[in-house]
């Protein structure tokens, strides 16, 4: 499998550092209002990379900070005059509940920053002793000078580097590049702030990710992703600290995701073209629909978002669901075809073949609509052969728990489904149409409408 790295600019082969297990870090979000759509995709687009690893067989840590202490989350509590912890936890519980509405599996560990706080503290030190940074006015600060491959990340000019002049805020441009702050002295009287040995104070936030990373998955990382906004400074100064005090390679895999925008134009709140998740989902929009979109194009291409994208994405999603609902129901013959057999792993071989390759997306998909439309050419109105019905099931199945946008229903469910449509059909035949209509009454109510045509009944699910 290859990755694009953006640390050497190149498309390389994925080779995990131990053995089958992968460690990945994904920069999670600052927990100061609900996420947005962009956030989303990032988000989303970092699951889609952790189930394409598991398919292809690898074992997955991943590691998913949440940032409740930075300069937004304080500005925001103060403004509601609230304390932090009671600020962030309500955009935190959102966050994970728009994760599950997206179907983005939990990762192994969230850890929150508030809760890291010794750890950071101690990376200081370590850099304070090793001579790569140095306190001014109540603050620490790493002397970018002092490590000579800073900027690699981000092809930063040397010349840019402002030698001995330092900025105290996260979030600054690359020709402004300047010694950046690991500890914020304490200020204002109501700022949150903890003890530490160069005074009270607070982490500034690329201290935070290199801690969090390196305490649950070590001090070399597989992969390291975020969106492409974080190539500089968040990602050039994490690894300026990590490696300043570890002296190995921090990250082995740079994996950033371009940006989304929206109907051709920068996503922004004074555009009114600014969406979080819930404002979608408020317009009647279905997540699975949401999910494709942000998933279905490759993460190193801008993703233009429209509303008619939504709508493609409810139909192609409906195209794949009611395949295996015909499949699942399929009149066909019994004997199964062995042209199917090879047309399931032709196409699983189209899929990882396109997957493999940085994790081409639409090759990946077009794998799945192509079988769909090759087994309906052989096979008019899904009507498969018996024989082939559980390996087509459990092919989509594949596909789905890399894709995760799909409702098949479960199989059980499917059975007794059959099992009361056969019973209906009887009833049918014995002329005893109350329980007929009994059983087509009970399955609508649970969502499930039946459909009677010539040879045979089929059903549906609503959503
Ligand atoms: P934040 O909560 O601002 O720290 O952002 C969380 C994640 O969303 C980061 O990985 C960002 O790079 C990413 N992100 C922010 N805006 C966008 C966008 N418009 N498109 C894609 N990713 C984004
Ligand atoms: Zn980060």
């Amino acid at each position: 499998m290859k990755l694009y790295n953006t640390l050497t600019r190149k498309v390389e082969d994925f080779v995990p550092l131990n053995g089958n297990l992968v460690t990945i870090y994904t920069c999670g979000p600052t927990v100061y209002d609900y996420a947005h759509i962009g956030n989303f995709r990032t988000f989303c687009f970092e699951d889609l990379m952790r189930r394409y690893l598991k398919f292809r067989g690898f074992q997955v840590k991943q590691v998913m900070n949440l940032t409740d202490v930075d300069d937004k989350t304080i500005r925001k509590a103060a403004e509601q005059n609230m304390g932090l912890d009671d600020y962030t936890e309500k955009y935190i519980d959102a966050f994970m509940e728009d994760c599950k509405t997206l179907n983005m599996e939990t990762v192994e560990v969230y850890p929150r920053a508030t809760r890291t706080i010794e750890d950071m503290i101690k990376l200081v030190s370590t850099l304070l002793e090793k001579g790569h940074a140095y306190e001014k006015d109540g603050s620490v600060y790493f002397n970018i000078s002092s490590l000579p491959t800073y900027g690699r990340l981000s092809g930063l000019d040397r010349r840019e580097i402002r030698t001995g002049t330092s900025v105290d805020s996260d979030e600054y441009e690359k020709d402004d590049a300047r010694d950046f702050v690991l500890w914020k002295g304490k200020k204002e009287e109501n700022e949150p702030a903890w003890p530490s040995p160069f005074g009270e104070g607070r982490p500034g936030w690329h201290l935070e990710c290199s801690v969090m990373s390196m305490k649950y998955l070590g001090e070399t990382l597989d992969i390291h992703a975020g969106g492409e906004d974080l190539i500089f400074p968040h990602h050039e100064n994490e690894i300026a600290q990590s490696e300043a005090a570890t002296g190995k390679q921090f990250v082995r895999y740079w994996v950033h995701c371009k940006y989304l925008i929206v109907e051709g134009k920068k996503m922004s709140k004074s555009m009114g073209n600014f969406f979080t998740l819930r404002e979608l989902l408020e317009k009647g929009y279905d997540p699975m629909a949401i999910r494709y979109t942000l998933i279905s194009a490759h993460y190193r291409k801008q993703l233009n978002f429209t509303f008619d994208s939504l709508d493609n994405a409810a139909k192609a999603i409906d195209r794949v669901e009611n395949f295996s609902n015909a499949v699942s129901q399929t009149a066909g013959q019994t004997a199964p075809s062995t042209e199917l057999s090879e047309l399931i792993q032709h196409y699983r071989e189209q899929f990882t073949a396109a997957m493999d390759d940085d994790l081409n997306i639409s090759g990946g998909l077009a794998a799945l609509f192509e079988f769909i439309r090759e087994v309906n050419i052989r096979f008019p109105d899904s009507q498969v052969p018996q024989g082939n019905k559980k390996e087509i099931l459990a092919f989509l199945d594949e596909f789905n728990a890399v894709i995760g946008c799909f409702n098949f229903g479960n199989q059980l469910a499917d059975e007794e489904i059959m099992k009361l449509i056969d019973e209906r059909n009887q009833a049918r035949k014995d002329r005893d149409f109350a329980r007929a209509d009994e059983i087509r009454d009970m399955l609508k109510s649970m969502g499930i409408v039946l459909e009677d045509t010539r040879d045979a009944t089929r059903f549906k699910r609503l959503k």
